[in-house]
């Protein structure tokens, strides 16, 4: 799947194009997006992000590896991504068609509370199996 898909914040100060790795979505139940988000973050995988709007990106430094970029304006989340650059996942909601992403992981299930819970049929990772994934990923010239 190569097609660009537009999306954007609430307000509009911030639009995007990016092309998903997969029409697929995942949601982090880590206690940093549940906090971020306000929810949960669905988030599918992206390559080349394209942007508009720049001067209304914020960007929270969040963990050793990883930040999360937001509008100042409206609060939206829009991305979390790799500090290197090495990976982006965009918020499934913030573009402009979500109904198309099929739901098929749920990471960090590890720190999901035990208060709710979703239907789908899911794959799921713990926090350390991500981790170690995105480890592996940082390095991709050494497998
Ligand atoms: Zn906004
Ligand atoms: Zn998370």
């Amino acid at each position: 799947m190569a097609e660009r898909l537009s999306g954007g914040c609430l307000c509009g100060a911030v639009r995007f194009a990016a092309v998903p790795d997969k029409s697929e979505m995942g949601v982090c139940h880590c206690s940093m997006c549940r906090r971020w988000t306000g929810g949960v973050l669905m988030a599918v995988g992206c390559s080349d992000v394209q942007l508009e709007g720049r001067e209304a990106l914020g960007i929270y430094k969040s963990s050793d590896y990883g930040e999360r970029v937001f509008c100042k304006a409206c609060g939206t989340s829009l991305f979390w991504r790799m500090s290197d650059g090495s990976h982006t996942s965009v918020s499934a909601q913030a573009f402009d068609d979500s109904s198309e992403f099929k739901f098929t992981t749920e990471i960090f299930v590890d720190e999901q509370p035990a208060n709710y819970a979703f239907a789908n049929d899911t794959s799921k990772m713990t926090g350390p199996e991500v981790i170690a994934y995105f480890t592996q990923q940082q390095d991709p010239q050494h497998g």
